[in-house]
């Protein structure tokens, strides 16, 4: 861990912190310490930061605004990186319109996803809807394929922005890139591991009533469904393949199982949320008896959705 420090002091002046409990950072509340988190604010920043980490071989990974990780108690050993300053950018772009009106608009990896449905409402332009209440960053979103009620960012998104392993930048048109469920791949081997540092999205000129009318309905739709007032990392598992992880958990009985403060929420099975003080320990062990007791139910094995940033 000196060697870290040591190293990363040697090249890198931008903000930083050491031991950074990520319990203060990530929406479930809880989670182990990553051994530095630091925010880069632009390119040339970012790109020599990336360089000086793979010459020092160390690990390092961008996140967003921490609602779908967990750091586990043992910690991340390497660096997190956050991205502020230049990266939470938006610029619309009438010159880019098409024949059908369509615009595109520039973001930003670090621009909060709220910000930008926002921004699509003020400027009166759909396809984003779905996102209303998405907590998270673009970035995040984009590498997540975000979606909810029918939508999700591979229907709207145009391209996306990349720094690869090696610091240099690549814009990369969404044909070129494979989304699924809640998953995304450049198809270019050059960018195995890359981080994302920008997206365009092709938005359609519609009604403002029309637009906050969905963004409003979408809202409502999640206070009634979702434990808004608790943390949580969202729907903890993914969906098998014809199935919901929230049916299969229900039908198992485990609405309410505890281990220490965390639970599986009453209000919906698929959230597993920190109802005080829970550990990382405490949500990766109820999320393994979920696991366990849902396979010896129904024959099928849960996956995490949400990423578990473990030792290297
Ligand atoms: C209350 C609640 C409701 C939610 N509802 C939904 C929903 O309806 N639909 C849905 O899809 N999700 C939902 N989520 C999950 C989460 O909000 C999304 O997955 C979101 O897009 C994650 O964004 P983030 O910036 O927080 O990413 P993080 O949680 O910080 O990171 C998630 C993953 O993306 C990677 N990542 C983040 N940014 C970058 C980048 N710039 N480059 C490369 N990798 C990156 C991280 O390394 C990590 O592997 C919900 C979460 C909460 C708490």
């Amino acid at each position: 861990m000196m060697e870290l420090r040591q190293a990363l002091s040697g090249f890198w002046t931008g903000t930083l912190s050491w031991d950074f409990s990520m319990a203060d950072y990530c929406t479930l509340k809880a989670g182990g310490k990553a051994a530095a988190l630091v925010v880069a604010t632009s390119r040339p920043e970012l790109a020599g930061l990336i360089v000086g980490l793979e010459e020092n071989s160390i690990r390092w990974r961008v996140i967003g605004r921490g609602s779908n990780i967990l750091v586990p108690a043992g910690g991340y050993d390497g660096v997190l990186i956050i991205l502020g300053g230049d990266f939470c950018a938006i610029a619309g772009d009438p010159g880019l319109s098409g024949d059908d009106g369509r615009q595109t608009v520039r973001v930003g990896a670090g621009c909060p996803a709220a910000k930008l449905v926002g921004w699509s409402v003020v400027h009166q332009l759909s396809g984003l809807e779905f996102m209303a209440g998405i907590p998270g960053s673009i970035g995040g979103a984009v590498f997540m394929n975000a979606g909810a009620w029918g939508g999700e960012i591979a229907d709207v998104v145009e391209g996306v922005s990349f720094v690869d392993r090696r610091g240099r930048f690549h814009d990369v048109g969404r044909e070129d890139i494979d989304f699924s469920y809640r998953r995304m791949r450049p198809r270019d081997p050059a960018l195995e591991g890359a981080a994302i540092v920008g997206a365009t999205f092709s938005l359609r000129p519609d009604s403002q009533r029309l637009i906050i009318e969905q963004c409003r309905s979408h809202v409502a739709g999640r206070r009634r469904k979702q434990p808004l007032s608790v943390a949580s990392a969202g729907s903890f598992f993914r969906n098998p393949p014809g199935d919901s992880a929230g049916r299969l958990i229900e039908a198992a009985g485990l609405k309410g199982l505890q281990k220490g403060e965390a639970m599986v929420s009453p209000k919906h099975a698929n959230f597993i949320v920190n109802t005080g003080r829970a550990s990382a320990d405490d949500i990766v062990e109820l999320m393994r008896e979920v696991q366990e007791r849902v396979y010896r139910f129904s024959g099928i094995r849960l996956e995490p959705e949400v990423h578990l940033l473990e030792k290297g």
